[in-house]
């Protein structure tokens, strides 16, 4: 029924904007596939007066990004992504952020984790327009999202490759998907954004067959920031991908302790060895990037350190480790481990004093035996 429901609504949704009726705020202005545009032509290489400011959220194991700029008095807000379904955090963030209206909502797939709060989202502010990458997926959130769509009269569009918009003093480059996949995650809308000199990376959850996809094509992948794939899962930033991109900074989305084990060791190990900065909005909380065009700064909501490597040496990260690897530190049984994981992140070895049955005195041997850590 669900399915039903949903297919029949988007296609409603599809004959609206076929039919013209739809009052798109952002026309295309180019499409690569049939003009082969030069980015480097199109970068426009001077500073802009007004600064944009690109916030990575914090929303636990999930993603959402906002993009606010202007130009002559304009104001132009993006989102990328709207966190989990069953939380409503980014509605709490654009609030406090004094947002009333938001031009695009770009939803890289239909993931519970990237679609969860646009229903909310579309409730609570004025949508003008809702992208999507066209994939139809069988969930009460992605019914519901759709339903909110056509009750608030929102416009609705799904970006294809080479798609290039200029919105403001900000340029979108359309990088994936070519097509639709049996894997959600490879079927993720992964956008450039270029803002005067300085571009930023987004692909949803693209995993290695979307990023060799984007390797093959013509388009320009190098940006500045790059959003780490798939929450820094290891099934995504390929030594191959992450060269062409070269990124000063990178960031990730991922909940602090995820069972996941989102960032993988892996994937931070070769950044970290890339020498690009690395952060996280588990350790770091909500990162923001403002940016003039000519350069950039990053503010973190937390100070926090990044774990260096993983925790396969002779360091045991307390934040990271599994259940098994903390029990090699002193007085940690697996009563105490479960309780230690429970209990993440831990900003100092001294907080594991928080555990029940680690007073100062063990503390004292945890850190005489010197194995427990925070990265390594
Ligand atoms: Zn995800």
């Amino acid at each position: 029924m669900l399915k039903n429901l949903a297919a029949y609504l988007y296609l409603l949704i599809v004959l609206f904007v076929i039919s013209g009726c739809s009052n798109e705020l952002i026309q295309p202005v180019s499409n690569i596939n049939d003009e082969e545009i030069d980015a480097d032509e199109i970068s426009q290489e001077k500073a802009i007066s007004a600064k944009m400011r690109v916030h990575y959220i914090d929303v636990g194991q999930a993603d959402a990004t906002l993009l606010q700029f202007s130009e002559k008095n304009v104001d132009f807000t993006i989102l990328i992504d709207t966190g989990d379904w069953n939380a409503t955090d980014v509605v709490t963030y654009l609030q406090a952020e004094n947002i009333r209206d938001i031009d695009i909502i770009a939803i890289t797939h239909p993931h519970a984790d990237h679609i969860g709060q646009l229903d909310k989202i579309i409730d609570a502010f004025n949508v003008t327009e809702v992208w999507m990458n066209g994939e139809i997926a069988n969930s009460q959130v992605f019914a519901k999202s759709l339903d909110a769509i056509e009750k608030n009269d929102v416009d609705y569009y799904e970006p294809k490759v080479g798609d290039l918009f200029d919105i403001g003093p900000l340029q979108i480059e359309v990088l994936h998907p070519k097509s639709m996949t049996a894997n959600t995650n490879n079927n993720s809308l992964a956008m450039r954004m270029q803002y005067g000199d300085i571009a930023f990376l987004f692909t949803g959850d693209g995993e290695e067959k979307a990023e060799r996809e984007m390797l093959s094509s013509e388009a320009n992948l190098q940006a500045d920031i790059l959003h780490v794939g798939h929450h820094g899962s290891n099934t995504s930033t390929t030594e191959e991908f992450l060269k062409a991109v070269d990124p000063e900074i990178a960031i990730y989305s991922a909940g602090a302790g995820n069972s996941y084990g989102f960032p993988d060791s892996e994937v931070t190990d070769r950044i970290n060895s890339s020498e690009i900065l690395l952060y996280g909005t588990d350790i770091h909380g909500t990162i923001i990037v403002e940016t003039d065009g000519i350069t950039f700064n990053v503010k973190t909501h937390e100070q926090g350190t990044l774990p260096r490597s993983s925790s396969n040496g002779s360091c045991v990260d307390i934040n990271k480790a599994s259940e098994k690897d903390v029990q090699r530190i002193k007085h940690i049984g697996p009563a105490t481990a479960f309780e230690l994981i429970k209990m993440r992140p831990y900003h100092s070895v001294d907080e594991l004093v928080k555990i029940n049955g680690i007073g100062p005195a063990r503390l004292k041997d945890i850190k005489e035996q010197g194995i427990a850590c925070i990265g390594g």
